[in-house]
């Protein structure tokens, strides 16, 4: 048994459309491989420490939220980098988390706020909020295609650098900035998403391909393939949210 430890950055703040329930996802998908899912919640108070955890988590919120934390760990920046870049930890940030791991947001209310500088991208609210289901079609590894189905509502528009990676190109919805036709940002282990909903439990195929990144992490070498599971109701739920999308998303 391997025990995967999990970093989650201001649980008590960042938790918006229950984002929580990833790391539920993560837990129960690690068990069923007969691992175990060992989460720290990282406040003000800890520090991020790198080689102490395998995965880093951190959720979405509102401006208001964000802007309680973002000083706060941006001056967890170094140590972060650090433990992503040099170390090799995986990494999750969903939608406000995703904006501030990127240079900086400029909220709605003109606020500046600073960001880690992990993500090659920054961030700026306009008026039109971009809300409704997503479908993306991604390519993580070359030549292995999957679709990612989830929900977005944000009224920042992201902004990658010219040679950022996204996560996925636009199937149906409106992505990082509406006009692009990318979502997400991906730099080696780690990956950054406007997709709630939560995320996961839609997509057992980005559940799994974390957690062999954060084993890899723990163990050095190389990602495994996990053992399959039985990914029926999954897949159902994966479904249903990718023909919403193809119907009403990006409206
Ligand atoms: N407050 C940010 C925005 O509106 C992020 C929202 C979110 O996490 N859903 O863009």
């Amino acid at each position: 048994m391997t025990a995967i430890r999990v970093g989650h950055l201001y649980p008590d703040y960042l938790n918006i459309y229950a984002d929580r329930g990833n790391i539920a996802v993560l837990a129960r998908r690690a068990a069923l491989r007969g691992n175990e899912l060992r989460v720290d919640a990282l406040g003000m108070k800890d520090a991020v420490v790198p080689g102490e955890h395998d995965l880093y988590y951190i959720g979405g919120g509102q401006d208001r939220e964000q802007f309680l934390v973002a000083e706060n760990l941006a001056a967890k920046a170094a140590p972060l980098v650090e433990a992503v870049t040099a170390g090799g930890a995986a990494l999750l940030a969903v939608c406000g988390g995703y904006q501030l791991l990127g240079r900086g947001y400029r909220g709605f209310h003109g606020e500046d706020m600073p960001g880690v500088g992990l993500l090659p991208l920054e961030t700026v609210a306009r008026e039109r909020r971009m809300i409704g289901d997503v479908l993306l079609e991604c390519e993580l590894e070359p030549g292995v295609r999957r679709t990612l189905a989830g929900f977005e509502n944000h009224a920042g528009r992201t902004y990658l650098d010219a040679d950022a990676e996204p996560l996925g190109r636009v199937v149906a919805g409106f992505g990082n900035d509406g006009t692009s036709g990318y979502e997400g940002c991906r730099l080696g282990r780690a990956v950054g998403t406007y997709l709630h909903g939560p995320l996961l439990p839609r997509n057992p195929w980005l559940a799994d391909w974390l957690l062999a990144q954060a084993l890899a992490h723990r163990a050095g070498g190389e990602p495994a393939e996990l053992e399959p599971v039985d990914d029926a109701l999954e897949l159902l739920a994966h479904d249903v949210s990718a023909e919403r999308a193809r119907t009403r998303g990006g409206r």
